[in-house]
């Protein structure tokens, strides 16, 4: 029989159906559990069933996307409450997907304007800025060749007005963590290239790409147990057991230990669990009218930044008037950002209205119309924003492949390496995991 998308579709949802019902403890059996439906898992369970297996996909949350997800409605225009850059646009597939599937695909503007006191950087501080930020760059490439996985701090010497703006870009707004805690050879494998921009919201396109995709929703994997020939999981809405496992949960999920995996893991597998962290980064949206900022649509501003918070860069970046619509993205990372996430919604829209204000003019607040702010580390199936080694562990992220019994394989953005920390890069990992699992069970 010749399997086409639609009738692999049609089977597995007969066989999620059995799942999602959940009123008696019959045990549901398939080939493949995928435990999420992120962009690794949606990618992973759509090989998998292309593959020509059964396939049960599970998620907690009432819909798919996981950290990659547009809100239509809280401005009426689109918002990325999670990734919201398709970032290397010559490594990332979602380019070409969206254009085939008539989504406004666009190039994200080169230049980053940069503010001083509520003005415009002058050509001289805009040097200054660049040539603070090319030396930043530049030390932690010399030491990341030189064969080092150092704590990133030493960039911080020597000092000038711009160190602390730079330390920003690369800690807390990059990385999602302050310098005490990035690897300087993390942060050189992650590839680097073009950046582009969905206009509906990258959200939307993945959603929109993995619409036929069947998925269990609202259900929540509670524990797993493999043995040697099989994997069972214990759901919320009733048992299943599968010959195999891809789990796509985050590395915040996976170090909580909500999760009882059994049999015990490999040492190495414990070790990457701990050492591959989520950062703490968050997008405060702020809606203002028509023509309040005054920037083309889709401008990163930077601003000088000047004080620390407990020792991290106090404040953020923002990317102005998102695809024209008004909307613009306070982002908002590290120490500052971890704690300023723990001081609650509004607490965040006051502190970015307060910056922009400062750098765009007091007047700003006039045409200002709502707030919204992300809270990653407070979403239970997350709990925190994309993944980092701690410094001396960028080599780890290898090990978190490594299986569970044969039959449990771990994938998402954490395992990728090079694209780590990107919807690609999990997406990639997704298809990694199906072509392993296909080729156990065939
Ligand atoms: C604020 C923010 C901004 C970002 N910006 C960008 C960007 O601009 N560009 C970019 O490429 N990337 C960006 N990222 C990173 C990107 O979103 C992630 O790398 C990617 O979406 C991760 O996909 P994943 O499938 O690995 O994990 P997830 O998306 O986390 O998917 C895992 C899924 O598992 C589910 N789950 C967890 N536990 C259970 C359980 N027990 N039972 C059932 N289901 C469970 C979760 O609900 C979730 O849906 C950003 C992330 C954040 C938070």
């Amino acid at each position: 029989m010749t399997m086409t998308r639609r009738t692999l579709t049609h089977s597995a949802l007969a066989t999620a159906a059995l799942v999602g019902t959940g009123t008696t403890a019959k045990t549901t059996d398939t080939d493949v559990i995928v435990i999420g439906a992120g962009a690794a898992g949606l990618a992973a369970t759509d090989a998998v069933m292309r593959a020509g297996h059964s396939v049960v996909c599970i998620e907690a949350m009432d819909r798919i996307g996981g950290r990659v997800f547009t809100d239509t409605t809280t401005f009426g225009v689109p918002y990325d409450l999670g990734a919201h850059w398709l970032h290397h646009i010559a490594l990332n597939p979602f380019v070409d997907i969206g254009k085939s599937h008539g989504f406004t695909m666009y190039k994200q503007p080169d230049d980053m304007q940069a503010y001083y006191k509520g003005k415009p950087l002058n050509p001289t501080d805009t040097i200054a800025l660049e040539t603070e930020h090319a030396r930043m760059f530049k030390a932690l490439f010399d030491s990341a060749q030189a064969g080092n996985d150092r704590v990133a701090t030493y960039i911080r010497q020597p000092q000038t007005e711009w160190t602390l703006t730079s330390e920003a870009m690369i800690g807390s707004l990059s990385m999602a963590r302050d310098l005490e805690n990035v690897s300087d050879l993390d942060w050189y494998i992650a590839e680097e290239g073009e950046d582009w921009f969905c206009k509906q919201g990258f959200g939307t396109l993945v959603a929109h790409h993995w619409a036929d995709v069947p998925v269990t929703l609202n259900t929540t994997v509670t524990s797993i147990d493999a043995d040697r020939d099989t994997v069972t999981v214990q759901t919320s809405g009733g048992p299943i057991r599968a010959k195999a496992m891809i789990l796509t949960v985050s590395q915040g999920v996976l170090a909580s230990g909500t999760l009882d995996i059994r049999p015990k893991m490999d040492s190495a597998l414990v070790s990457a669990i701990s050492d591959i962290t989520l950062g703490s980064y968050n997008h405060i949206a702020l809606q203002f009218s028509h023509g309040t900022i005054d920037t083309p649509a889709d401008t990163w501003v930077g601003y000088h930044l000047t004080e620390r918070h407990n020792g991290s860069p106090k404040g953020g970046a923002v990317l102005t008037n998102s695809g024209g619509t008004g909307l613009c993205y306070f982002e908002i990372g590290g120490g500052f950002g971890h704690w300023l996430e723990s001081q609650g919604e509004q607490a965040m829209i006051d502190f970015a209205l307060s910056e922009m204000s400062d750098v765009f003019g007091h007047d700003i607040k006039n045409g200002f119309i709502k707030g919204h702010a992300s809270r990653w580390g407070y979403e239970p199936t997350v709990l925190g924003s994309y993944s980092g080694t701690i410094p001396g562990k960028a080599n780890t992220r290898s090990a978190l492949r490594t299986p569970i019994a044969n039959r449990i394989f771990l994938a998402g953005e954490a395992t990728s390496i090079g694209e780590q920390g990107t919807v690609s890069g999990a997406h990639k990992e997704g298809l990694r995991a199906a072509a392993t699992v296909s080729a156990l069970l065939a």
